[in-house]
């Protein structure tokens, strides 16, 4: 689970959080929503303990594995062993990194070098290299935003189903409200530095997020 209250992050004169609660329970599923610029891949660096310049407290239960909104491969390792890269199974290493390339339709690619990748392929690596290590918290930023259509929906069935064979606390930044409502248990919207609403999936919330967000429907249509 996660336990963030009062946190406060500043960019020099820039305040980008501004005292945000958050509480994830373990196994949950939580969608962030929210403007660009208004904090979410900030939010998750902390969480991930990559920023760690803040003020208040930002507290995870156990392990965490992020996804990167840019896919962060090392080019000079094959794409089978970023995913394994610091795992220290040396012996089940390729075997694990070959199951987790198939689970995102990539086994193919095994031997590949990161910079012959599409950028799709490239999220579905850093995907894979997150979920290979079966983590307490698994952070998603956008990870399915470069993909086709047809490839996000597969995505979407696959950490869909991961998640329930594992029950990780999932917290998914996405600009996709749908994809919010198909995916997540709760969805909150940040803004101004703070979680200003969170919702449930049910009649109508699509409605009011895209308010909230200040997303006319004809606009986006
Ligand atoms: P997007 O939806 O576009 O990915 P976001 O909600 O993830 O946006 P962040 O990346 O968290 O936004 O950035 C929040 C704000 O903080 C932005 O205004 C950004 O310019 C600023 N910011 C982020 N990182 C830094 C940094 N290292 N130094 C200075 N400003 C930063
Ligand atoms: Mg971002």
């Amino acid at each position: 689970g996660v336990t963030v209250r009062g946190l406060t992050k500043r960019f020099g004169t820039r305040t980008v959080l501004d005292g945000l609660d958050l509480d994830i329970a373990p196994g949950e599923f939580v969608a962030l929503l929210g403007h660009s610029g208004s904090g979410k891949s900030t939010l998750l660096r902390v969480l991930a303990g990559l920023d760690r310049e803040v003020e208040g407290e930002a507290h995870v239960d156990g392990t965490v594995s992020v996804a990167f909104q840019q896919p962060r491969l090392l080019p000079w390792r094959r794409v089978w062993r970023n995913i394994v890269l610091g795992l220290h199974k040396p012996d089940a290493g390729r075997d694990l990194a070959l199951k987790a390339l198939d689970e995102v339709r990539l086994a193919d690619h095994a031997d590949k070098w990161p910079r012959t990748l599409s950028g799709g392929e490239a999220q579905r690596v850093s995907l894979a290299r997150a979920l290979v290590r079966e983590p307490d918290l698994l952070l998603l930023d956008e990870p399915f935003a470069a993909l086709d259509a047809l490839t996000r929906l597969a995505m979407h069935r696959l950490v869909r189903d991961l998640w329930r064979a594992h029950q990780p606390s999932v917290l998914l930044v996405t600009h996709d409200v749908d994809e919010a409502l198909r995916l997540a248990q709760r969805l909150l919207v940040l803004s101004g530095g703070q979680i200003v609403s969170e919702y449930e999936p049910g009649p109508g919330v699509r409605q009011r997020i895209l308010a909230d967000l200040g997303v006319s429907e004809n606009a986006t249509a």
